[in-house]
């Protein structure tokens, strides 16, 4: 616990040391990456290997160029296995390098990267070309990337090689072995030549390789490490900050920089969010909560089972198996019970201990990435262990294809999802549909592909879903508010009505089911971030996510009288569940 207190106090109250140590740890971490080219005229073009930089980026879990991670096999859920993906990128998307529509957005990552550069004493002409030709490479490799739709489907871009044929498929030229175990030594791990791994993005790493034997070097190290400074900047001092928040801006619409303290719970959350856990548990999450929890979600649960019963356009054989894998879902509420115990909870964050100082804000910060970093490149000495996946504090929840698991943690089961002394009707309506929506990415277009023990195979009968191209969260929360709705009758029916708020007398419970799912999405989004959430957003934006699910359901027009054929009750309603 002290350990938490200590990393959040870095976090908060140094501000001014922040500002007093300056850009000194900063400079000192890029010599360990031999230097930033754009910045530093002492750079050493002979020294530098491409192989040697990515490796050090990556022990600070910056995964440029190659997104890995070591995760459960789709094919082998019970086994873990490194994964390799093209990389993300320093705009929202890769639509910002190649679309007009992008122009602006893309101008202004330009200046970014030159206001950084000459912010560092670079000179403006120098600053000029390096980002131009950083931008050319990175554009490049925007191309050669799939789209967010074309990286949806995990049977279709899931290959299993052995390192070997990493050689002949991928490239002969890059040195697969050197790159692998340069990051896997850390955790004693080997990789030879037969070692399989899992690829999902074989043909950017085609291009993505071959781009690179053939870029020069400063092109390479003033990418790779602009990428490091980019995520570093909220860690150093102010000036160079406004010049990040210009950009912000323009890309993300953000008028003013969250108070440091926002900061500061995110990053501790981030590097240690199951001891932060404890402590959000202790004080917001209890046992009753857990208790009224489950109920809900065996209720909702069997009115799928009723869904999956009644649909027509399921056969016979598919639902017997989707039922059998609705019962084999697990579920995980609030948190993960080890984190009750202290010497389990002191054994996690062990690889932090000594190295957090309360002087130190930007080394704790790197120390924190190298821990994280440890921690998870680990897992491959492991088989999978089906545990938590979120920190307790999290307000999210989620379906996790892979382990056949829906995860609600204590974050979510909060107001306004969720609250112990407050209509059963809005709780029905928040996070009753949420848990609905959780159940039903089970079943939709990509969790379907995925069997009872989270094992990528083909248990479904092709036929059944033709047609249905539309997106997951779509599927998911057309079907949520339905087996809420579903549920909240049942629940009706035996324990009464329900209670109405008082100084709204006017709406029932059932106005109020409606109301609390409304509410919950409620969002101000600034055009930029619009933007930002339909191009990137795996959701559509919250307002469609409202008024789509309500239009297409029957109850909803029932119960507000809208007339047939208005636009919140239009004859042709689509669904899947
Ligand atoms: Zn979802």
């Amino acid at each position: 616990m002290d350990l938490v207190q200590l990393e959040f106090d870095t976090e908060l109250t140094l501000g001014k040391s922040i500002e007093n140590i300056g850009y000194t740890p900063l400079h000192d971490t890029y010599k360990k990456f031999g230097r930033f080219p754009m910045i530093d005229p002492d750079w050493n073009e002979t020294a530098f290997d491409t192989i040697d930089l990515m490796v050090a980026l990556r022990l600070y879990n910056n995964k440029h160029l190659i997104n890995s991670y070591v995760s459960a096999d789709y094919k082998n859920s019970s086994n873990n296995i490194l994964q390799l993906r093209q990389q993300d990128f320093g705009l929202p998307s890769r639509e910002y390098y190649l679309k007009d529509q992008y122009a602006t957005e893309l101008e202004a990552y330009r200046q970014y990267i030159v206001d950084i550069a000459t912010f560092f004493n670079s000179s403006k002409v120098d600053a000029e070309t390096d980002a131009a030709d950083l931008i050319k490479f990175e554009t490049y490799l925007a191309n050669v990337s799939q789209s967010k739709a074309e990286t949806r489907d995990p049977a279709a871009n899931y290959m299993k090689y052995t390192v070997s044929e990493l050689y002949t498929n991928i490239s002969s030229e890059f040195e697969w072995l050197r790159y692998l175990n340069g990051f896997f030594q850390v955790v004693n791990y080997t990789f030879t030549n037969d070692t399989e791994l899992v690829v999902h993005s074989t043909e950017y790493l085609i291009k993505m390789t071959e781009k690179v034997l053939s870029t020069p070097k400063r092109v390479l190290a003033n990418y790779i490490i602009w990428r490091f400074t980019m995520n570093r900047v909220s860690n150093l001092p102010k000036s160079i900050q406004e010049i990040e928040a210009k950009f912000d801006k323009i890309v993300y619409g953000v008028q003013s920089k969250p108070a440091r303290w926002k900061k500061c719970v995110d990053y501790t959350n981030g590097f240690m969010g199951m001891a932060v856990g404890r402590l959000f548990v202790a004080k917001h999450f209890p046992e009753e909560a857990k208790s009224m929890a489950l109920d809900m979600i065996s209720g909702i649960r069997k009115a799928f089972t009723g869904l999956l019963n009644t649909v027509p356009w399921l056969n016979d054989k598919t639902r017997e198996v989707a039922k059998e894998k609705e019962e084999a879902i697990v579920e995980k509420i609030g948190y993960p019970e080890w984190i009750m115990n202290n010497t389990r909870l002191n054994e996690e964050y062990k690889g932090l201990l000594g190295n957090i100082a309360d002087d130190k804000y930007f080394a704790n910060t790197v120390a924190s990435l190298r821990y994280l970093c440890n921690y998870e490149l680990k897992y491959i000495l492991e088989p999978v262990k089906r545990e938590f996946g979120a920190s307790p504090p999290t307000v999210n929840a989620y379906y996790s294809g892979t382990f056949n698991q829906i995860v609600f943690p204590a974050g979510i089961l909060q107001p306004p999802f969720w609250g112990r002394d407050r209509p059963i009707s809005l709780n029905y309506g928040a996070i009753g549909m949420v848990i609905g929506h959780e159940i039903s990415h089970g079943f939709d277009d990509r969790g379907r592909l995925f069997d009872k023990d989270g094992n990528l195979v083909k248990w479904w009968d092709d036929e059944v879903m033709n047609g249905v191209n539309t997106q997951s969260e779509n599927i998911a929360d057309n079907g949520g508010i339905k087996q809420s709705y579903q549920a909240f009758l049942h629940y009706q029916k035996k324990h009464g009505q329900g209670e109405v708020l008082p100084g709204l007398e006017e709406y029932t419970p059932n106005h109020l089911f409606f109301i609390a799912f409304a509410q919950q999405w409620c969002v101000n989004y600034r055009p930029q971030a619009l933007k930002v959430a339909v191009e990137e957003g795996v959701h559509s934006p919250s307002m469609y996510r409202v008024r789509g699910p309500l239009a297409n359901f029957e109850e909803f027009s029932k119960v507000y009288k809208c007339k047939s054929g208005s636009s919140m009750n239009p004859v042709k309603k689509c669904a899947v569940w």
